[in-house]
């Protein structure tokens, strides 16, 4: 069978954040892909990995190429930069990629309403792909989400429940976020008019058509999503259990690819995967 990229160009991909949780999953995962090639990665300005060999940070052989710490050369060095950062970072790098026509594919969560508008703003020059969860399983279970929301109406309270690592720094997830927007979606309201993101002490009766949120915090845990959808009666549960990183670091790696010769504009995970 032929390969997906056969005949393409090699796609040239940058990570910036490269010394991260994700940057590293990131760029094996580069690396491991057919068809593209590791155009470079940055750091902070400052760290004190700037320098070293990006080989040698993944424990890999070296590659001859090392940690930057310059955004603009990575990009112009590359046709695609995937960034998991930061929202400060994402932001100033969402406006190198529209001044360059360069395609980014960002990761990073807890951007703010601004800060996305920012994001909006250079998608109306090149293309962003943007999603709180790239992995296949989430993306589909958004899917689901919307679908099921749609079905079984404001009869059925949503609740979401995630948990992560211990070093997570944003709550509710972004993914969890994500997924009340596919209810949302699903049920045609919009999430913040509905949303109750934490409870505490005494809250009154849950009021209809509410998509409430709980968060848990600890360990190593890589991702749990749960959507529930519960009735007098009985309780449907779609859950998503992440158990490593690679899963979002080959997705981001697969839109990045997707992205070559698609049209400015802001996107999706779901559109990657047709869904
Ligand atoms: P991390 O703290 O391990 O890594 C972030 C890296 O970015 C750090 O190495 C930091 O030094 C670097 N960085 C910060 N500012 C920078 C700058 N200006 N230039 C270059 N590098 C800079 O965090 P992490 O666990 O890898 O997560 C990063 C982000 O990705 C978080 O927002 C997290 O929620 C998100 N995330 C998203 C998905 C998804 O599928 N969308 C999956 C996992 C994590």
């Amino acid at each position: 069978m032929a390969h997906p990229y056969e005949g393409r160009e090699e796609m040239k991909i940058g990570i910036v954040g490269c010394a991260g949780r994700m940057g590293r999953m990131l760029m094996n995962a580069v690396l491991d892909t057919e068809g593209c090639t590791l155009a470079g990665g940055t750091e902070r300005p400052g760290s004190a990995l700037v320098g070293q060999d990006l080989g040698g940070l993944l424990g890999r052989s070296p590659l001859g190429v090392a940690v930057g710490d310059e955004a603009r050369a990575l990009f112009q060095a590359a046709d695609a930069v995937i960034d998991f950062t930061a929202p400060a970072a994402t932001i100033a790098h969402a406006a190198l990629a529209a001044e360059l026509g360069k395609v980014l594919v960002v990761g990073t969560t807890g951007l703010s309403a601004d800060d996305e508008a920012r994001l909006r703003a250079a998608a109306a020059k090149t293309t962003v792909i943007y999603a709180p969860n790239f992995s296949v399983g989430v993306t589909l279970l958004m899917a689901l989400t919307e679908r099921a929301a749609t079905i079984l109406g404001d009869d059925y309270d949503i609740e979401i429940v995630e948990m992560h690592h211990r070093h997570k720094v944003d709550a509710p997830s972004g993914t969890a976020l994500g997924l009340g927007r596919s209810a949302a979606k699903g049920r045609a309201v919009a999430l913040d008019q509905v949303w109750c993101k934490s409870r505490d002490g005494h809250t009154g009766a849950r009021p209809k058509g509410e998509i409430g949120f709980a968060t848990l915090r600890g360990g190593d845990v890589v991702g749990d999503h749960t959507v529930m959808f519960a009735a007098e009666g009985e309780r449907i549960e779609l859950t998503h259990k992440a158990s490593s990183r690679a899963v979002f670091a080959k997705g981001a790696v697969r839109a990045a690819c997707w992205a070559k010769g698609q049209k400015p504009g802001l996107y999706s995970m779901r559109e990657v995967l047709g869904l």
